[in-house]
């Protein structure tokens, strides 16, 4: 049984604080199904303190006014206050979500790298250019923060994906409201935290936990908010950008996934077998990158599946705590009837199904085995349509072009693996499937320099490297400096 943990308030203007209503939710453990603790339920008057908050910081306040290794100095204290307490905020982690803490620790650590790799990044390549115009001009950009900005993040890899928001948008010299997912709000509070004791000035980060349909949805129309980043569902990113539309807000869409790992006959089957195998099944198959469509050459099919199904009954599901589990429960009991009624889709659809087994002790938990779904055709909704559990799709395909074509044949276009050793066709492959960042020859190894992001219904743009503090969180301004007497014409001389 875990401890009942302290409640989660809402941080704005540098203070920790209770909703202007007084407003509570629960919040569940996947795990066990009981109350973790309760969180303050932001509402519009919350979010209107946050932005009010963010704005004077980033207008009056000292933030935009100091000097880049003066913030940096911050950006840093940042990283080492979450590298002091990676034990706490992994444990918290997967307290709240249900993945297991050996990830949750390495997700931990890379959180940490963000800000840093944030504070190198804005220190040593956030410069701007000049164009000498003959020997009459000189025009050069400078990269201006945009101001206050809203970062909205899902429940899947929630720290990871706050910090990877949050550092570049503080580093370039915005100032930030966080809408966390209302699902996974320990360690966004555990942000506030080391950001409180870190000493950034009151105001330049604020958290306001709530629902999408209310906190992010005002966070959303705000008039003063000048960006807003977003990683979430499909379907959310549309609503945003519809409701963004009124204020001209600058927007950044990190969107669903149902991408396609292929294997050709020629692959290392072994290490193809370990790429498909974690890249479904780390973080409980909820996973924006997940290569839930594989995509075997029938004449490795077979042994492939073999090795899959062998595979499968031996993933350990467990207690998220216990370090040797690689399968917690998924995140909450509706995302669980989702991909369990998935499952039985699959089933109507004509898919054999093989699935490993829950324990007993564990079944108070969230928890759907790893799956796969074997004879599936790509044309099936399980094929089409994001799961977001560990349930990997197996398809059998001949040709290179046929193959090529039914991993195009999906709205989705996110990330694409691709296993073979014939340099050629690896190259040929990766550059014709439609998806912002593919593989070959690799799992999801990710540097943070490139850039992030999907094709299709699976984003709008790109974040990592300097795409984040170039092409989102900076907005360029040009100056035109006259260095000659050029022509001025001269009306009503
Ligand atoms: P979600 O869209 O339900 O929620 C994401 C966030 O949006 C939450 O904070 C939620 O409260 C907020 N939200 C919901 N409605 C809103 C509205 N009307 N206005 C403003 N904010 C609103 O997504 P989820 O279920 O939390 O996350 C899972 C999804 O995220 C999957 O589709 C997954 O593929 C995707 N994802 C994508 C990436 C990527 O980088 N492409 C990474 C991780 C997860």
């Amino acid at each position: 049984m875990h401890k009942r943990i302290d409640d989660v308030k809402l941080y704005i203007d540098g203070q920790f604080t209770d909703a202007e209503s007084g407003a509570k939710f629960e919040n569940i453990n996947p795990f066990t199904n009981e109350v973790n603790n309760s969180v303050a339920e932001g509402r519009e008057e919350d979010m209107n303190k946050a932005v009010a908050a963010a704005k004077k910081a980033f207008e009056e306040g000292p933030w935009g006014k100091l000097k880049v290794a003066e913030r940096m100095i911050y950006i840093n204290r940042i990283a080492d206050l979450i590298d002091e307490e990676i034990e706490e905020i992994a444990y918290l982690e997967s307290l709240d979500t249900g993945l297991p803490i050996s990830q949750t620790r390495k997700m931990t650590a890379r959180a940490a790298e963000n800000f840093r790799f944030y504070a190198r990044m804005v220190q040593t390549k956030l410069h701007g250019e000049s164009y000498p115009v003959d020997d009459e001009f000189i025009n050069y950009t400078v990269y201006k923060p945009l101001g206050p900005v809203g970062l909205i993040t899902p429940w899947n890899a929630p720290f990871m994906l706050e910090t990877w928001k949050v550092a570049p948008a503080l580093a370039t010299g915005n100032t930030v409201v966080l809408k966390p997912a209302e699902l996974s709000p320990l360690t966004a509070n555990k942000l506030a935290q080391v950001i409180d004791k870190a000493d950034l000035p009151a105001g330049v980060f604020n958290i306001v936990h709530g629902f999408g349909e209310t906190a992010g949805a005002a966070l959303v129309a705000h008039q003063d908010v000048k960006a807003i980043s977003f990683t979430g569902e499909t379907t959310t990113g549309s609503i945003i950008i519809k409701n963004s539309a009124d204020t001209l807000k600058k927007t950044s869409m990190e969107l669903g996934g149902k991408s396609p790992l292929i294997v050709f006959d020629d692959a290392d089957l072994d290490r193809a077998l370990d790429a498909a195998v974690w890249g479904i099944f780390s973080f409980n198959g909820e996973r924006c990158t997940a290569n839930s469509r594989v995509f075997l050459h029938k004449n490795i099919k077979d042994e492939f599946v073999e090795k899959l199904k062998k595979r499968v009954m031996n993933i350990k599901i467990g207690d998220p705590m216990d370090s040797k589990t690689q399968l917690g429960p998924l995140i909450e009991k509706e995302h669980f009837n989702k991909v369990k009624s998935y499952i039985e889709l699959a089933k109507e659809e004509g898919c054999e199904v093989i699935q490993g087994v829950v324990p007993e002790e564990v079944k108070a938990g969230n928890f759907v085995p790893p799956t796969l779904l074997l004879n599936a055709k790509n044309d099936m909704r399980v094929c089409q349509e994001e799961i977001f559990g560990p349930v990997m799709a197996v398809i059998e395909f001949e040709t290179e072009e046929e193959v090529v074509e039914a991993a195009n044949n999906v709205r989705y276009g996110l990330a694409g693996y691709v296993w073979t050793n014939d340099i050629k066709r690896g190259h040929r492959v990766a550059q014709a499937v439609e998806a912002g960042m593919l593989w070959v020859n690799a799992q999801n190894v990710r540097d943070l320099r490139i850039p992030f992001g999907g094709t299709k219904d699976s984003g709008i743009g790109r974040e990592g490297g300097h795409y984040a503090i170039f092409e989102f969180y900076t907005e360029p301004k040009v100056i035109h400096v006259s260095i000659a007497d050029h022509h001025i014409p001269q009306f009503g001389k």
